[in-house]
């Protein structure tokens, strides 16, 4: 095969157009399915408000653009960047997110500058890159074309992909075309079926699974007229409460977003959210949330989403591919908890990841196996210690809601591990140069905790946790009203409310 190829990319969602970009940069030839319409014409709000995208369900939820994407974008392709203020995103960057103490202490250093995010709605990132990646010369997009099978050949004993069956919308069923291409690129997001395409074909592909146990509720503002953002205070605008996560996503063009998550252990929670009136008496509530509610109007009902899961999906099990001329990129093949805000990122690095290896050479199977290892060192521990805070956070829900003592260690290891953290995290709310080490992981522009290693940031960490672990503890929640106090807010179980509050005090003083 040459190094220049005819690829096809299945999915124009966040990392299909990404992928399509990087490939078409090293010049290969791409062909995009995607099932959805193109973006309507207009502005952000046209594709937000009427943008059928059925195919990405996770389309108007509100998304975090972390530094790890923005950086690639503005190393690459500056002027997408461009492209994307001009729509009305925004950057905002290391300073500017520091609470006020830390804003005093704040000088610059080297690096600061890669610690930074994008404001926007998904719909006018999605928007604005399509419109950018439709202009390249050897990129087409198909609209409205359902991918529905993986033509195949056989090789010796293995299998290689040569190309696509897909449908038009316009029809029922069957396939109306079949398309060769010389490699094809999985970026069909959270609900691919090339794994069952590759069963159907006796390969199997191998799943590691695990449910956050969480609902993720979202509703969306815009400022009223003549109002501006309030300012960063003490009260922060995202944070835990201990039964109920929330955060606020600043959008473009005066929109916001807030999400509510609720664990699945709280079907009382669950079933207020659903109400876009007690999601609003919920957020007036939490201190951090309320001057946002309070100067706008919603323009969205509430609406949730459920299975959230950590899915990691092997192509390359013990070192031999299942199908050459393949590659899986994005949800596709790695899935985080979205309250992370990794997905998009970690989708960007996949693309690039691909596009490096595509390059470095021309063999089917070495290709396989190098992007398989890549993905596993780059990605793997992103992944993993995504997958480390879902399972904490569901221990913690569960003892929350069951008035358990949280986080009782059975081990003097776990012991140290819990007070380490909740050291750090009141370490890192006084100290700058804590701060910006754990920025440095939050954005993915390191390993996870390799800010851990340096000295100073250990021996900080180190003196807060000689203050006591009780005193530590609060770093980790915000103010907010107890869980007793949220039931009987939205009228649910008064009387349990009145009970648990005293579960709920031991737990936390505990
Ligand atoms: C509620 C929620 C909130 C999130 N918030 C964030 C966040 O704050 N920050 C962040 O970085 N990430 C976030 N994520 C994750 C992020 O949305 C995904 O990681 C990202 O969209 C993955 O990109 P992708 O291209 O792999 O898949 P998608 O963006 O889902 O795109 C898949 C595309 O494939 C198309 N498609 C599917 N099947 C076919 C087919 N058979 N034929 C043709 N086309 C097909 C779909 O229509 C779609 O366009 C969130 C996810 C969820 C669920």
């Amino acid at each position: 095969m040459s190094a220049v190829a005819n690829v096809a990319v299945v999915g124009s969602g966040m990392c299909g157009m990404t992928t399509a970009l990087a490939l078409a940069r090293r010049g290969h030839q791409v062909t995009v399915f995607e099932r959805d319409p193109p973006p309507p014409a207009g502005n952000a709000d046209d594709a937000f408000f009427n943008w059928q995208r059925l195919g990405a369900a996770q389309f108007r939820h509100p998304h975090a653009f972390l530094g790890g994407m923005c950086n690639i974008i503005r190393d690459n392709y500056p002027d997408l960047l461009e492209a994307f203020y001009a729509a009305g995103a925004r950057r905002v960057g290391f300073e500017e997110m520091l609470p006020p103490p830390l804003k005093a202490q704040y000088t610059q250093e080297e690096g600061d500058d890669r610690l930074w995010v994008l404001l926007c709605r998904r719909a006018t990132m999605e928007t604005v890159i399509r419109r950018y990646v439709e202009t390249l010369p050897n990129v087409t997009i198909r609209n409205r074309v359902h991918v529905v099978g993986l033509i195949t050949e056989s090789a010796g004993d293995g299998l290689v992909a040569r190309g696509l069956e897909i449908r038009d919308r316009a029809d029922e069923q069957g396939v109306s075309e079949r398309v060769a291409a010389d490699l094809v690129i999985d970026a069909s997001g959270r609900g691919t079926r090339f794994p069952a395409m590759l069963r159907e074909l006796g390969r199997e592909v191998t799943e590691e699974v695990e449910d956050a146990e969480i609902i993720y509720y979202t509703r969306h503002y815009r400022l009223l007229p003549g109002q501006s953002e309030p300012p960063r205070g003490e009260n922060r605008s995202a944070g835990d409460l201990g039964y109920l996560k929330y955060g606020v996503f600043p959008g473009d063009n005066g929109h916001f977003a807030i999400i509510l998550c609720v664990p699945d252990c709280e079907p009382e929670l669950k079933e207020a959210v659903r109400d876009p009136a007690t999601f609003d008496r919920m957020c007036a509530s939490i201190p951090g949330l309320e001057p946002w509610i309070a100067r706008s109007e919603p323009t969205t009902e509430s609406f949730g989403f459920g299975d959230i899961k950590a899915v990691w999906r092997h192509y390359v099990p013990e070192g031999s591919p299942l199908v050459l001329g393949f590659f899986g990129v994005g949800d596709a093949t790695l899935r985080t908890n979205p309250l992370y805000g990794r997905g998009c990122s970690t989708g960007l690095m996949h693309a690039h990841i691909l596009a490096d290896v595509l390059e470095s050479t021309t063999d089917a199977r070495e290709r396989a196996v190098r992007f398989d290892a890549r993905t596993r060192d780059e990605l793997r521990p992103i992944w993993e210690a995504s997958r480390n805070e879902d399972r904490n956070g569901t221990k913690r829900a569960l003892a929350t809601m069951t008035g358990a003592a949280v986080d009782r260690p059975d081990s003097l290891r776990k012991w140290f591990g819990l007070a380490f953290g909740d050291a750090l995290l009141a370490a890192a709310r006084d100290d700058l140069h804590v701060m910006r080490g754990m920025m440095r992981t939050f954005h993915l522009l390191e390993r996870p905790g390799d800010f851990l290693k340096d000295g100073k940031t250990r021996r900080k960490v180190m003196r807060y946790m000689l203050r006591g672990r009780r005193r530590n503890a609060g770093a980790r929640l915000q103010i907010g009203p107890s869980r007793a106090e949220m039931l009987a807010l939205v009228g649910q179980g008064a009387s349990q409310g009145a009970q648990g509050a005293a579960q709920e005090d031991r737990a936390r003083a505990a």
